[in-house]
């Protein structure tokens, strides 16, 4: 069950189309996955259109119901609408499937590479300054303790972790900064797939990955 929703903030802002394209996208991911927050942004986007465009409310509806349409017309259970190739992730035999506004970037997804501690990652081009990677974790798998320089916005996609802090699932929005320590780490089965977005390398905390920070911004890239 989805815990951790973006927040409210995010959520009008996104509605009045104010978000950065690259929080727009994984808060747009998220809400793939959640009708609650799909919910909400009907209402927002409802609301500006009202206070936008009181008099010509009908003339902008097609405006809007284009930006619904997007955002509502996926039903996640009943599975995604597009060419099976790029909504499946396919890693180590399993598959995993991308929410639909992640499966845009199916073609731009770099190959896996496979890091220390039972981690792979993929680099996903999304433009701009930002650095975005899918990260997946087998059982046992984890991330070394860090925090961070900038902001890290993670997007459940698949799968559980912990980190010290709480326990995330399937959907689950999480942004993170300098004031979380955390050191994410998965004992589910089946592992546990996230899209990731960082600003800023990361700043690992302990043990031996603190030798590796003045190189962070190469490992997680
Ligand atoms: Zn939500």
């Amino acid at each position: 069950m989805i815990k951790f929703h973006p927040s409210i903030q995010q959520l009008s802002q996104f509605a009045d189309g104010t978000l950065s394209s690259t929080e727009a996208l994984i808060v747009s991911a998220h809400c793939d996955m959640c009708s609650q927050c799909r919910n909400k942004l009907e209402l927002y986007i409802e609301a500006n259109a009202e206070v936008a465009f009181p008099e010509t409310i009908d003339s902008t509806e097609s405006e809007f119901s284009g930006m619904l349409e997007m955002i509502t017309s996926q039903e996640v259970d009943a599975g995604i609408q597009v060419t099976p190739k790029n909504h499946i992730i396919d890693l180590d035999g399993k598959t995993f499937e991308l929410p639909r506004t992640l499966t845009r970037f199916a073609d731009s997804i770099g190959n896996w590479s496979h890091l220390v501690g039972k981690l792979w990652q993929a680099p996903v081009d999304i433009g701009g300054d930002t650095v975005a990677n899918f990260i997946y974790m087998e059982k046992g798998g984890s991330v070394p303790e860090h925090t961070h320089r900038g902001s890290e916005m993670t997007l459940v996609i698949n799968g559980e972790f912990s980190d010290g802090i709480s326990e995330y699932d399937t959907g689950d929005f999480m942004v993170m900064n300098g004031e979380h320590k955390h050191s994410p780490s998965t004992q589910a089965d089946e592992g546990c797939l996230v899209f990731s977005i960082v600003d800023k390398p990361l700043h690992f905390t302990s043990g031996w990955a603190r030798l590796i920070n003045p190189f962070s911004h190469l490992f997680f890239k």
